[in-house]
């Protein structure tokens, strides 16, 4: 490392934060105005900067050259800052830069994987410079939040998820690598887009991009080993299900769209029932749409259901689910019930409308990930009102144009007697005189806790059990406070403290010598190919005894260390007799 390098690079770089004595030593005197600065006046500099920008697309791009600049203080800036930062780095301003990425791409920041590279996916992994990778995020680009197809433009996706790995969780950036698969795109627009950054192709479907994705997968485990963590987002829903049931008891691997959307709901869910008294065995769950959100949800619903007690059969009876097509009903055509579907079709008539079904089914809590704004009409929250007095309603869809229905209509058709929660985030609701601030289910308040947890005790397999401890600690971290407020979720600003909790309790599961969620039984059928049971599922030793503290000394460090190379002294020598 030359002097220069520590103005260079980002890693090493502290700007004006360089002690006289440091930019002495290191030979960067001068190279610098006089001033010396603290990392909180710096920060000062950063919100100053921020809000002279009008548009969010404008303050996204002053954050991404940040990150190039000095990464330390984009961290700290986004970890102290997180109720103003996440809408910039995160939903909904990351889906317009992915719109644009073709425009804003200045710097490469994670990998690009083509289909033209296969039989070398393993060589282009050895070009990341970094040798220590424990977490992977990466999209093929095939379903971008709400948005549809984007291509390679996707990567803005796993580089914002992983920025929330450190911001949100203190895992080390340099563990951190974001990958976007660019297997073509099927988006006329970019196809067309002189700018499109990506392969210039329809989308490689079949054998062939499956086999690609299996030698992806394979070539990650031989470069980093096989307790990298690797988590797929934004796939295509019919890709999404399929790797993870191929992938999930080989890899250590999971998919935040599916698990990381069901555990934040289930947190919300949980955390009702210190409102309403009832247990998830008293509710009749109804899911408008059918896809890796739903699906994902229910699953942990029945799951929260049998730890219970309440058998799996009887747990999926409680929830019923409708699709494009209408309610799920074994009536419909074999085929149609693809995939998990088919668990929650009943044995009912079919049923088109939305409002005669909820008419007809009575459920406690109605929840929407359809993609389809406005299906929560006036007149289906106001029939939820009539027999519930206290109807919980989830509009999860995103962006916040998508969203089933508004928080204002959720409480205005109510009587205000609504449990609301959103995807996207609202503003407060003036509910005659009292003011409502609905929380908002973001999926960051799972994931960068579950990573941590998963890779500070290096599982090679993430169970199920693990999302459902993920919601149960989520919930835990909601005070009184946030539920008479209106809200299911503790504010964003304090998620690093529910990070941590979920990563404890993860490192709690995982060194047990029993799963201390399924019996002895389940969990060797489960296993038995791995023969883990018992065994417990962590690999670093010895357990540590205080878990909280010991994830606590793994944390990256958002203050400044010091750029002074390290001295020690010996003793003095003790002179020779003469
Ligand atoms: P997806 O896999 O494409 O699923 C969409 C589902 O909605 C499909 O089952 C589809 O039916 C169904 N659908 C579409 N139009 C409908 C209509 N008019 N009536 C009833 N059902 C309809 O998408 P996803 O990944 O589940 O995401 C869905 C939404 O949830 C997105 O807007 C996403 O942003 C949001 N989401 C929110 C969170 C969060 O709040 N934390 C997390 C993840 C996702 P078919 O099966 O018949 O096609
Ligand atoms: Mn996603």
């Amino acid at each position: 490392v030359q002097g220069i390098d520590h103005l260079r690079d980002p890693r090493l770089n502290k700007g004006l934060a360089f002690t006289l004595e440091e930019r002495q030593v290191l030979g960067i005197h001068g190279l610098q105005p006089a001033r010396f600065k603290t990392q909180e006046e710096q920060l000062e500099l950063c919100k100053i900067s921020i809000n002279r920008y009008q548009e969010d697309l404008n303050k996204y791009l002053y954050l991404v050259d940040l990150q190039d600049r000095n990464e330390r203080l984009f961290f700290k800036l986004l970890s102290e800052n997180v109720e103003m930062m996440m809408p910039i780095v995160y939903t909904p301003t990351v889906g317009l830069a992915c719109q644009k990425f073709g425009l804003i791409y200045r710097r490469p920041r994670g990998l690009f994987v083509t289909i033209h590279d296969r039989g070398h996916v393993y060589d282009v992994l050895r070009n990341w410079p970094e040798p220590d990778v424990r977490a992977i995020v990466v999209t093929d680009g095939e379903r971008i939040l709400g948005l549809g197809d984007l291509g390679a433009c996707g990567m803005g996706i796993p580089v914002g998820k992983l920025a929330l790995y450190t911001a949100l969780a203190g895992i080390h950036p340099h563990q951190c690598l974001p990958i976007m698969v660019d297997v073509g795109t099927n988006n006329k627009d970019l196809l067309e887009d002189p700018l499109y950054i990506g392969l210039r192709q329809k989308r490689v479907t079949g054998a062939e991009y499956d086999e690609f994705i299996d030698e992806f997968m394979s070539a990650i485990v031989k470069r980093y080993g096989q307790n990298t963590l690797i988590q797929f987002e934004d796939f295509g829903n019919h890709n999404a299900f399929r790797f993870l049931d191929k992938y999930r008891d080989s890899y250590c691997t999971f998919n935040d769209d599916i698990q990381g959307t069901a555990a934040v709901a289930v947190g919300g869910l949980y955390a009702s029932t210190r409102i309403t008294g009832k247990t998830f065995a008293d509710h009749k769950i109804m899911f408008v749409g059918a896809g890796e959100a739903a699906i994902g949800i229910a699953d942990l619903c029945c799951k929260a259901m049998e730890a219970d007690g309440i058998p799996q059969a009887e747990a999926r009876g409680k929830i019923w689910m409708a699709d494009i097509d209408g309610l799920l009903t074994t009536t419909r055509k074999v085929g149609d019930l693809h995939g998990h579907k088919k668990f929650y079709a009943k044995d009912h008539s079919p049923v088109k409308n939305l409002l005669e079904i909820v008419k007809e089914i009575k459920p406690t809590i109605l929840i929407g990930a359809s993609a389809t704004p406005g299906l929560f009409t006036p007149e289906i929250l106001q029939e939820m009102a009539k027999y519930n007095e206290r109807p919980i309603v989830f509009a999860l869809s995103n962006p916040t144009s998508r969203a089933e229905c508004t928080a204002e209509a959720a409480f205005k058709n109510t009587e205000g007697r609504v449990i609301f929660s959103s995807g996207s985030p609202f503003p407060p609701v003036n509910y005659n005189g009292k003011i409502i601030k609905p929380g908002q289910g973001n999926n960051a308040y799972i994931f960068p806790g579950v990573a941590l947890g998963v890779i500070a005790t290096l599982m090679h397999h993430i169970p199920d059990d693990v999302f459902l401890i993920a919601a149960r600690e989520l919930a835990a971290c909601v005070r009184d406070e946030d539920l008479e407020s209106g809200s299911l979720y503790p504010p964003l600003d304090s998620v690093r403290e529910v990070s941590l909790r979920i990563a404890v309790g993860i490192t709690k599961y995982a060194y047990a010598k029993e799963n201390i969620l399924m019996s002895a039984e389940e969990m060797r059928q489960k296993y038995h190919r791995e023969g883990i049971a018992a065994k417990g599922l962590a690999s670093t030793y010895p357990e540590p005894e205080d878990k909280r503290k010991w994830l606590e000394g793994q944390l990256y460090n958002f203050n400044y260390e010091s750029s002074m190379p390290i001295t020690w002294s010996w003793p003095q020598p003790t002179p020779m007799k003469t």
